[in-house]
């Protein structure tokens, strides 16, 4: 079964719901209660952040790695 996120605009709660995808657009109750949440993107978009370090490409030379000969 799915597992989807849910942000809660009242309390600034994120939790997880797991429903069937026919019901992916349903709103979810916060564990609190409320009823103010919306449904984040996904887990992926949300924890990814802080992984890249800045922006080192990790080139292996030349213009475009040697592919053109160059
Ligand atoms: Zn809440």
């Amino acid at each position: 079964m799915p597992r989807y996120e849910f942000r809660c605009r009242a309390c600034g709660d994120t939790f997880e719901v797991n429903r069937t995808m026919d019901r992916a657009g349903e709103p979810a109750a916060c564990p609190q209660g409320h009823l103010d949440t919306v449904k984040l993107l996904s887990t992926v978009a949300v924890t990814g952040r802080g992984g890249a370090s800045g922006g080192a490409p990790s080139s292996g030379g030349g213009c475009c790695g040697g592919a053109c000969g160059c």
